[in-house]
């Protein structure tokens, strides 16, 4: 089996889903389970429509959400069930209104309902065009806990509800399911975080034992550099399960950070394709790719992030100090992603700034706390950067007079991660891809 995700922009029009008709026809007899986001930027709109219905706006969001609704209908040709699902969400929406309040369990219902639409549309224009499609709700597949907008997953029962339902019917025909989108064991909704349809995909390849996971997107696979940042970038031919999940942890969007464990975990190979240059080779994610000799496969980049720096008030670094930072962190459930140290102080890096003042206030009780906003974090990922002498050097050579807020390089040796401010940020970025991809291994890059 095989299971082939389709992402927003690839599924974003009727004539998109044309497209990844055929690519899916070509495949059939891999019997694939076929997974897609919602339609373009849906998501973003629904939560718009949200948030103009609890502020009062309730006739701008009920215009947003017949906008929605006739660019839906008009891509189906007036599918019934999507007409039905829209008058779901009519209410839900006026619901809003009334109440006046998004909670995380409202968003996710929500949210819900563009990949519970999308994946309709998709089933119904497959079968339109000869493709014996059937639709499956996701729903009744991924069972997750109750942590409403980032649930994670129930391994057991998901895997149990995915191996009794999946093969017997991917056998016989083309599977369709919505990402991103699962449910508790109470069946309330609940979905896997934004981006998430990359991790449906590699839960489901993992739970039914997929040959191979595709995730079908926009750009040619990983490349050297997030294009948004630097276009012109080299493809990643091939790279590893660990720099696969660096990368997306240290900002690449083309992989949601979650999908690579279930995939490494059962070592079935990831793909990352193309959905408009299908015949493009794209990104084989493997356990063991063959060794390059270029130090780093590709360089990812955070923006928007908080630098805190966090001083001792007493002259030493006391016994338990960094015990008692981490502990506010942890409180506010707000992950640190780059940490460096020296005798009186901490500095330390924060991406998701919503509880930022309130830990400030209590580190302040006891430390000096001072916050610098719009930091980027630039990270060279590379297992080779183990067996490569020179690498800092050059990094450093490369950045040339651009300062460098903090550098750190962990044990794994994965990958060296500096902070620069926000304004320095693309030519820090050039200045690195110039650097370190000067003759890339063309076994390895394509070009
Ligand atoms: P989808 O809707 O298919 O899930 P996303 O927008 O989530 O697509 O992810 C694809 C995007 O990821 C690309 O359009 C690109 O802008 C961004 N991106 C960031 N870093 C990289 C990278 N290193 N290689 C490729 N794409 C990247
Ligand atoms: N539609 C969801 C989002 O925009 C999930 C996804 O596309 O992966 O976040
Ligand atoms: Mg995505």
């Amino acid at each position: 089996m095989l299971v082939m995700k389709f992402g927003g922009t690839s599924v974003e029009t009727a004539e998109a889903i044309g497209r990844v008709a055929e690519i899916v026809r070509q495949r059939v007899a891999m019997r694939p389970v076929v997974v897609v986001s919602a339609m373009g930027k849906t998501t973003n709109k629904l939560l718009a429509i949200g948030h103009r219905a609890i502020a009062g706006e309730v006739a701008a969001a009920l215009a947003g959400l017949a906008e929605l609704r006739d660019f839906h209908l008009h891509e189906s040709d007036g599918l019934e069930t999507v007409t039905g699902l829209f008058d779901q969400l009519s209410s839900l929406v006026n619901g809003l209104a009334v109440i006046g309040e998004l909670t995380p369990r409202a968003t996710d219902a929500l949210c819900s309902f563009g990949e519970r639409i999308s994946s309709l549309i998709v089933t119904a224009l497959f079968r339109k065009r000869g493709i014996d499609a059937v639709h499956i709700d996701a729903r009744d597949l991924i069972v997750t806990d109750k942590r409403h907008t980032q649930a994670a997953p129930v391994w057991a029962q998901t895997n149990a509800r995915l191996a009794k339902a999946l093969p017997d019917l991917a056998s016989a025909h083309v599977v369709v399911m919505g990402g991103f989108i699962a449910s508790t064991e109470e069946g309330v909704t609940t979905t896997l975080g934004r981006g998430g349809s990359d991790y449906t995909a590699s839960i489901v390849g993992a739970g039914i034992g997929a040959q191979e996971i595709q995730i079908w997107t926009d750009v040619d696979g990983i490349l050297t550099a997030d294009p948004t940042i630097l276009p012109g970038g080299y493809r990643v031919k091939v790279c590893s399960f660990a720099e696969a999940a660096e990368l997306a942890y240290f900002g690449a969007k083309v992989l949601h950070p979650a999908t690579v464990l279930p995939a490494s975990e059962k070592n079935i190979p990831v793909r990352i394709l193309n959905s408009r240059r299908s015949e493009v080779e794209g990104t084989l994610i493997v356990s063991h790719p063959p060794a390059s000799s270029t130090p780093i496969r590709s360089i990812a980049c955070k923006r928007n992030i908080t630098l805190m720096n966090i001083v001792s008030s007493r002259m030493l670094m006391a016994h338990g100090f960094l015990r008692r930072i981490f502990e506010v962190f942890d409180r506010f459930e707000t992950p640190v992603d780059m940490l460096a140290t020296s005798e009186v102080s901490v500095s330390l890096t924060v991406d998701n700034a919503g509880w930022l003042e309130a830990i400030r206030r209590e580190i302040e009780t006891f430390a000096e706390v001072s916050v610098e906003e719009n930091q980027a974090i630039i990270c060279l990922v590379g297992e080779n950067i183990r067996n490569s002498p020179g690498v800092s050097p050059r990094l450093f050579t490369a950045l040339g007079g651009t300062k460098a807020r903090m550098v750190s390089q962990g044990a794994s040796q994965l990958n060296i991660s500096l902070v620069v401010a926000g304004g320095d940020l693309v030519r820090a970025v050039e200045s690195l891809h110039r650097e370190f991809f000067r003759s890339p291994d063309p076994a390895s890059f394509a070009f």
